[in-house]
Formats: C-alpha cells, structure tokens, sequence
C-alpha cells in the first residue's frame, strides 16, 4: 500500500519534487487513523510539513480513507560532525579505476575535478594555497578553506557548508579553486568545482536528455562539492535541485563549500529555506584586502613573473605606491604587474615610479562608499534610541520603539539597494507597505521637524564612517 501512496504522490507532485523531497521519505507504521512516517532531516521534515501535508494526508486517503493523521518524525537526528561510519560508501570506485593514474596523482595536471558524469568548471593551475597570500582580511576564510581542503574521506564535517562571501576581486574563487587542486591531488578524495551556472546548465541539460537521475547520483558521489558565484543560481526547478543536493550531501557527511558576493540573507532570489540552510553552516566574511596584503599579492605576483622574466623587478617604492593607491580589487593588482611587465619588456627600461603612475592611472579609483548593511543600521539606531535590537525586530507598537523602527526602515531604504519587501523581511518579517509607510512617514517628517532630521543626519554619518 505504501509503494501505492508513493506512487500517488509522485504523480500528484511529479517527478522531480517528488524525488527532491519524497525519495527519502519511509513509511515506519499504520495504526487505525494515522500513519507514522519518517524522514532523515529536521529540514526535510519542515519542509514537507509546510508545503506538502496536505498532499500526503490525501493521498493516503485515497488508498485508505479512515486515515485522518499523519506524523512526520526525523529518523536519525544529523549533526553537523557526522561519524565515519555513517558516510556511505562512495558509488565512485569503478570511474576511478579507468582513470589513468598520472591524472588522478598529480594535482598539477589542469582539468577540472575529475569527474565523468558531470564536469565541472575550468581551474586556473595558478589559484593554489601556495600562491595564496594571507593577512588580516581573509585570515578565518583562509584557515577554513584550508581545513576542508586538508580533511580525509570519512573525517568528522566541522562546518557544512562553508559559505564565504566577499566583494568581487578579494580571493573567493582563488580559495575555492585551491579547496579543490588540494583536495583533488590526493586520490582518496573526490572534489568537484562548479559555478552556480554550471551547476544550473548541468542540470538543465540533464533534464532535457532525461539523465536527471545520472546527475544526481554523479553529485551524490563526491566528497566535497564546491559551488562558485552562488548569486547567479537561478530558477525555481534548479534551486530546488540544488537545495535537494545541499541536504543530501550535508546529511551523508560531505562537505560543500559556496562562494557568493553576498551573506546568505542577501540571496534574495534564493528560497528561504536554502538561505537558512546555507547560513547554518561557517560564514566567512572576506573583508576588503587591508594594504599589507595588497602588497603581499604585489610581491607574489612579481615573484611568479620572475620564473619566466628572470630580470623583472619592481623596486620596494614602486610596490608600495601601488598598494597605497590600488584599492578593493585583487584583480587590479595582478593587471597592475602585468602592464609593468609588459612595458618594461617591450622598451628595456627598468620600471620606476613614474612609469608605474603612468601605467597604472585607470586602476587608481577614489575609495568607493562604503556598503552598509542592515544590521549596521538596526545596531546604530538602536544605541541612538536606547532601545535594543531586538525591540526594532519585534511587533510592539509603543512609541518608543515605533519611531526608531520607522527611522531605520527609512535608511535601509535610502543607504542600501535592498528591496522593500526584503527590508520588510529583515525588519522580523513586516509587510514590504509597512516599509512603505515608515519611509514616506520619516520622509516627511526631516522635511519638517529638525530635531529628528539631525537625528537621521548623524546616523547617516555614524553608518558612513
Ligand atoms: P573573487 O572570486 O572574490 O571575485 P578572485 O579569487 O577571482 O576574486 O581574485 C581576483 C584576483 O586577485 C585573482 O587573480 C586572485 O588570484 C587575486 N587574489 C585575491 N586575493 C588574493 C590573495 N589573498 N592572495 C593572492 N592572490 C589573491
Ligand atoms: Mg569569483
């Protein structure tokens, strides 16, 4: 009877819902009215109840109609640190067997994670740990990555997934690709490097030919699955998917590591649940490279340049110019050694100071204003009100907490590029015409009333310093 409720839930829900949330799903009794069944996550348990009870309930009624309850329960509660002996075996052996050696020994060799099935994205041979520089800004997420990178099939998971975010240019996609020449040039283990767009092309072309469930099985049988660029993920159906492969894969002990330009509440296209899922994990935040470190990527860069370019050199000066006044961008750094090793080069000359501010000129950008955050402006206005943060999250409606409530609603509207449905949401879950109300309601108060004008001067100020 309950391969029948199956199949009337696959065919209510189709396939592919079906086997994102229902695969795993078992029967475990039926007593008069209700029936018991089990699932193996907190996640999958919440997320059936909330979106699909009443499908269940019907289709066991159609097969049994006294039935008037259904119990969901977690099967084998899944921590974070799952023991060896609960990680299934890998359906990966016989690929590897056909694999020539040399490949699969030499972590040099620049292909992307070994992988059959599925391919993954291009690597860059250069973006290792070796050639990684670390200091004060990307410290945590250096030492993470490195951890996931160092672990052993079957190793306790410390942190699942490892999420680490940053501006465009300060080293994600060079610690992700590290993660996975590391982790590939040993051959115990399987790690396989996705952008969010090959993730989403792999699973559409899977689709399309109807190898789904080859795809599937192929993401199931790594170790340590690493996703670039997560923002780009897009679609219901592969957000689906991809939520489906982040719970399988967390629950069986496997690590995943994402990228995003953005912590995992800014993923506003993403389903809630994966943004909470993604931020249970370790987040890292890599701030913008601190001086020492642009000029400890300065130097590695004219290191790696010199095994080609043996005479190549950039006087101390030089470098510290350069690291004084290129800001943000790693990737400026790297096209800033590259023009003054093209220039001297091709003219013989030696670099000096005057060539590099005349190489370097459209590199060199006025520090951009700083982006604020959400959080920032609940925490400031809240110490300016003497209320706590939580009061502005909360539903009470006293004066004291309305007022600073609308004035921070009103400056995440005007410092930030958040929506208003997602302020509503970050504000403990308003109605985006609340924000509304609250920004037209404090716009037209500064016009009028000085007092609180100043008072949203300052906080300006406060949040732009
Ligand atoms: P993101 O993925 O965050 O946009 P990338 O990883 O592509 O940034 O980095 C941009 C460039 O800066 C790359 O060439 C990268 O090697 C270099 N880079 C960034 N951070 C570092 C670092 N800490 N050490 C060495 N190179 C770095
Ligand atoms: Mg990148």
């Amino acid at each position: 009877r309950w391969s029948r409720v199956k199949g009337r839930l696959r065919s209510s829900v189709g396939e592919d819902v079906y086997s994102s949330w229902f695969a795993r799903m078992d029967l475990e009794s039926v007593h008069d009215e209700s029936v018991h069944l089990s699932v193996p996550t907190r996640f999958l348990k919440s997320w059936i109840q909330t979106h699909y009870s009443d499908k269940v309930l019907s289709c066991w009624q159609a097969e049994l109609p006294e039935v008037n309850r259904v119990d969901l329960t977690v099967r084998s509660p899944v921590r974070c640190a799952t023991p060896a002996k609960e990680v299934p075996a890998p359906v990966e052996s016989r690929r590897d067997e056909q694999r020539p050696s040399a490949e699969r020994s030499n972590g040099a060799t620049p292909v992307s994670a070994n992988h059959d099935a599925l391919g993954g994205s291009p690597l860059d041979p250069r973006l290792t740990f070796a050639s990684f520089v670390v200091g004060r800004s990307n410290t945590l997420a250096h030492a993470a990555a490195k951890q996931v990178a160092e672990g052993r099939r079957g190793d306790p998971v410390m942190f699942n997934p490892l999420y680490i975010h940053s501006g465009v240019g300060l080293g994600k996609t060079h610690l992700l690709q590290a993660v996975t020449w590391a982790g590939n040039a040993g051959t115990e283990r399987k790690v396989l490097y996705l952008t969010a767009e090959k993730f989403m092309y792999g699973f559409v072309a899977a689709l399309k030919t109807q190898t789904s469930l080859a795809f599937k099985e192929a993401l199931r049988g790594i170790d340590v699955l690493v996703i670039d660029d997560l923002q780009f993920l897009q679609g219901k159906t592969t957000q689906a998917e991809f939520c489906h492969t982040l719970n399988a894969l967390i629950d069986a002990g496997r690590q995943v590591v994402v990228a995003a330009d953005r912590p995992p509440a800014d993923l506003e296209s993403l389903d809630e649940r994966v943004r909470s899922r993604l931020a249970g994990g370790l987040v890292v935040e890599m701030a913008p490279l601190g001086e020492d470190l642009r000029l400890g990527i300065l130097r590695s860069r004219v290191v790696a340049a010199r095994t080609h370019h043996a005479s190549f050199d950039v006087p101390q000066p030089v470098l510290e110019y350069l690291a004084r006044t290129i800001t943000h961008n790693g990737r400026d750094l790297e096209g800033a050694i590259n023009r003054l090793l093209a220039h001297s080069k091709l003219n013989n000359q030696p670099v000096t100071l005057e060539m590099a501010e005349h190489e370097v000129r459209d590199l060199i950008r006025p520090s951009e204003p700083k982006r604020i955050k959400i959080e920032d402006i609940q925490r400031i206005v809240a110490r300016q009100y003497n209320v706590s943060r939580s009061d502005l999250l909360s539903s009470r409606r006293t004066a004291n907490v309305v007022r600073p409530r609308q004035v921070a609603m009103y400056l995440a509207k005007t410092l930030t590029l958040r929506s208003l449905p997602e302020i509503g949401r970050r504000f403990g879950g308003r109605d985006h015409t609340t924000v509304l109300h609250a920004v037209r309601k404090i716009e037209g108060l500064v016009s009028k009333d000085t007092t609180l004008s100043d008072e949203v001067e300052s906080l300006k100020r406060q949040l732009q310093e």
